[in-house]
């Protein structure tokens, strides 16, 4: 509620943008509703999990205005994906979130986060949080200055996407149900890389949450 506030008292100075199309949209929408009506959603909000998670949540298919919105977010032009991801994955989550303890956010690359001034699954994560009441627990870090994943073939990716991440802070994981949060699932390497920390650190069961996900080649 207090939430819905601020973005509609921050809507007057900065007009609310549409994140899949960037048109102007109204102070308590998050997207335009054309725009949501063109997303190619998975009926059932579920993907194959990649290896490691017992399940992944996901809302749409990675193309058209998802993957848009996707770029937009990734290339730091604004967060309104972030947010606009948060509410669409919280719904598709729905009362499965009941059973995780705890959110972590897939972490970038500290150059990345220089770049574009923010985490942007940690502001998916943020926006779940807020609506769901499960805690973000920022467990994960990028080791060195990973390569951005896209422009690695598949199997350099999985490569990287091992040697990228880190156990940053394991003390609020162990015995516990996590839900990992991500923009899109392309290969799953990702996800399975911070799968496998979290267990190393002890996790009891580690789900998947993400915004798009890519189906056939990406
Ligand atoms: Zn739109």
């Amino acid at each position: 509620m207090f939430r819905d506030i601020t973005h509609a008292a921050l809507s007057v100075i900065f007009p609310n943008r549409c994140p899949f199309c960037d048109g102007i949209i109204g102070a308590r929408e998050y997207y335009c509703p054309e725009c949501a009506a063109s997303l190619r959603y998975i009926e059932s909000g579920r993907a194959e999990p990649p290896q490691g998670l017992s399940e992944l949540f996901a809302c749409c298919g990675y193309s058209g205005a998802a993957r848009s919105a996707v770029l937009r977010l990734k290339d730091g032009s604004y967060g309104y994906s972030a947010e606009a991801f948060g509410v669409m994955m919280t719904e598709v989550v729905g009362d499965n979130i009941r059973g995780y303890d705890a959110l972590v956010p897939v972490p970038s690359s500290f150059g990345s986060i220089l770049r574009r001034g923010y985490a942007p699954a940690e502001y998916i994560a943020r926006e779940i949080s807020r609506r769901s009441g499960v805690r973000v627990v920022t467990a994960l870090s990028a080791s060195v200055e990973k390569e951005e994943q896209k422009h690695l073939r598949k199997a350099e990716r999985k490569k990287n996407a091992r040697s990228s991440f880190v156990l940053y802070d394991g003390k609020n994981i162990r015995g516990k149900k996590i839900l990992l949060i991500d923009d899109i699932c392309t290969t799953g390497a990702t996800l399975s890389a911070c799968a496998k920390l979290l267990r190393e650190a002890g996790a009891a069961e580690v789900g998947g949450a993400v915004f798009a996900k890519t189906v056939g080649r990406a």
